[in-house]
């Protein structure tokens, strides 16, 4: 497995077109094999982050828009010892939807490769970096999250071996 994400992003980007074409076989493929890659993806996807020590990458928190909804705010202030309010102003944002985020690359709380107030962390960094769910549905932010975490592109990488897809790029 790859682990270091200056070289997962180099490799991600040279199989970008595979990887869109791997969506469109996806896509066509009987149902029984896109919920074999679902499956699939999901135990390579546990696997790897079994594997990978999030402590030293921490490539999701230098390169992230993460939405921070009120509570957190709430939370994460009074864990900082600031109001809500001065809060929001050093910290908040809006997305692209105009909804509330921490937009900074790298995140303001990311201290080396770990995470400042990773108790209190925002829900979608605790659920990063995806791994379950339908995988066609997905693909389009998988293809993009292949390109910062080396469990993504890992997972990817064996997913399309694993499915009989055949390859542009050699493994
Ligand atoms: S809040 Fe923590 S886990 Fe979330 S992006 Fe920032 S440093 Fe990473
Ligand atoms: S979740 Fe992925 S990108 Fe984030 S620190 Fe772990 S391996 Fe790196």
């Amino acid at each position: 497995m790859e682990t270091d994400p200056e070289i997962v992003a180099r490799l991600a980007r040279e199989r970008e077109d595979e990887n869109w074409r791997f969506r469109t076989f996806l896509k066509m493929a009987p149902l029984r094999v896109s919920a074999r890659a679902d499956r699939l993806a999901e135990a390579f996807g546990r696997e790897a982050e079994a594997r990978m020590d999030c402590t030293t990458c921490g490539a999701c928190c230098r390169d992230n828009c993460v939405p921070v909804i009120p509570d957190e705010q709430a939370r994460l202030a009074e864990r900082l010892g600031m109001t809500v309010e001065a809060f929001r102003q050093t910290y908040v944002t809006k997305d692209d939807d105009g909804e509330p985020a921490i937009d900074a690359t790298p995140c303001p709380f990311l201290e080396g490769n770990r995470c400042s107030v990773y108790e209190d962390r925002p829900e979608p960094c605790r659920g990063y970096p995806y791994v379950g769910g339908n995988l066609v549905s997905r693909m389009v932010g998988i293809i993009e999250r292949a390109g910062t975490c080396p469990i993504v592109f890992d997972m990817l990488e064996r997913v399309k071996d694993a499915i009989g897809f055949t390859r542009i790029m050699p493994r």
